[in-house]
């Protein structure tokens, strides 16, 4: 027998698993950067396509038995090629952080000078974190989004761009609420001589579904995760105009990495026609749609929302002006009891440190992929204020929870069982 019988199964796995799947559906997920991704999506993840090596490229691959999968990773590139307008693309990269430190790699030399996002401001970690790659071998200088109006100050990212004269500029954010123009990066980008980068992780869904500028026609790259609102496999894929394609396509592999996932290839390629279907544009816009409901309801509960608002799939709570006692680190925990998942999260110049923060950061891709619309926002709002106003008080905490199950059943995830 190859593989262990029926009765030495791991039940262990499988029933957490399980316990897992359980805790997904009967929860409200408001983690900005996660997402239900299709039961075909799931299929083709978990395939056959996990058995097999294929180092290399679509007819250049190193090991035979490769044409079926050239065709799939054929099928992936020319998907997200037409869905963002793209020259070039490379599907491979096993997350976002792989794919811009493949991007990294490809176009800069270790020392070289880039301008990103502040980490403490709405950057990520890849952008330049001195506890990153990015920040330990590249010589990152940040911008910080503007102390009023807390939005990117294009004064300042061009003044930091004369000043350090960067080789390249990385636009994209990880907790901002408001929309990314890339034409005032592009202008500064051409102004110092600098290659411009646009991490699109979080927005890669929106951008796709029409409801977010897209940024291909000025980017010298776009990188992006897909699974996020994408609503795809974990993964990453990087779009470049044809005078980077080598130059990436070698440091993704062999610069980078190693075997490409073709199972996750795969489920790329079914998650990219996914969102070339019409009915992908209403998801992105309700998506948004959901999140300015949220936010509005939410600043009727007395949360002031990071910038007055959104115009993404996410927001950013400042929660001192609801209670100036309240944590992001306390909030995160006390929802999770009550059903509500989320994440703790840094205002800009929060006085508390990323471990217990005065913010938490709320996204509506989740809850959209289940149908909920404006008014199911409303009860969020009230539901989150409601645990958070009565956070020691455990018999409003389990009244909280039963509710949120309820409104979840409303809302089945998988019909089937996946
Ligand atoms: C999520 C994210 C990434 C990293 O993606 P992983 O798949 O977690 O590695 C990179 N950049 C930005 C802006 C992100 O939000």
């Amino acid at each position: 027998m190859p593989w262990p019988s029926e009765s030495q199964r791991d039940t262990e796995v499988f029933g957490l698993i399980d316990k897992e799947r359980e805790r997904q559906v009967t929860g409200l997920q408001l983690i900005a950067s996660e997402n239900f991704t299709s039961p075909d999506v799931m299929e083709a993840t978990g395939s056959v396509l996990t058995n097999k090596y294929a180092e290399g490229y679509p007819g250049k691959r190193y090991y035979g038995g490769n044409a079926v999968v050239d065709e799939i990773e054929a099928i992936a590139i020319e998907r997200i090629k037409q869905l963002f307008g793209a020259d070039h693309a490379n599907v491979q990269p096993h997350s976002g952080a792989s794919a811009n430190m493949a991007v990294y790699l490809g176009l800069l030399k270790p020392g070289d000078t880039v301008l990103g996002l502040s980490l403490d401001h709405g950057g990520h970690l890849t952008h330049g974190s001195p506890v990153n790659a990015s920040g330990i071998l590249y010589n990152f200088h940040s911008f910080r989004v503007g102390a009023t109006d807390e939005r990117l100050d294009f004064d300042q990212i061009r003044e930091l761009a004369i000043k350090h004269k960067p080789k390249m500029i990385v636009a994209g954010t990880t907790s901002y609420p408001r929309r990314l123009e890339p034409e005032p990066f592009r202008a500064i980008a051409d102004e110092v001589g600098a290659l411009m980068m646009f991490d699109i992780a979080h927005i890669a869904g929106l951008v796709a579904g029409g409801a977010h500028p897209n940024p291909v026609p000025y980017a010298d790259v776009v990188t992006f995760t897909t699974h996020k609102t994408l609503r795809g496999p974990r993964g990453g894929c990087i779009l470049t105009t044809a005078a980077h394609a080598a130059a990436i396509d070698k440091a993704v592999f062999p610069g980078s990495q190693g075997g490409p996932l073709q199972h996750a290839v795969a489920a790329k390629a079914v998650a990219f026609h996914e969102a070339l279907q019409p009915s992908f544009k209403d998801y992105a816009q309700q998506i948004v749609k959901n999140a300015a409901a949220l936010a509005e309801a939410l600043s009727k509960q007395g949360f002031r929302l990071v910038s007055g608002g959104t115009d993404t799939h996410m927001m950013v709570v400042d929660l001192q002006p609801f209670d100036a006692e309240l944590t992001g680190k306390e909030s995160q925990l006390v929802l999770d009891e009550a059903g509500i998942t989320l994440n703790k999260n840094n205002i800009p110049n929060d006085p508390r440190s990323p471990f217990v923060t005065s913010g938490v950061r709320i996204g509506t891709p989740s809850v959209t992929t289940q149908g909920m619309k404006e008014p199911e926002m409303a009860l969020i709002a009230e539901y989150v204020a409601q645990t958070l106003r009565n956070r020691n008080n455990p018999a409003v905490i389990a009244e909280v929870r039963a509710k949120v199950a309820t409104l979840c059943a409303k809302f089945p995830v998988y019909s089937k069982r996946v």
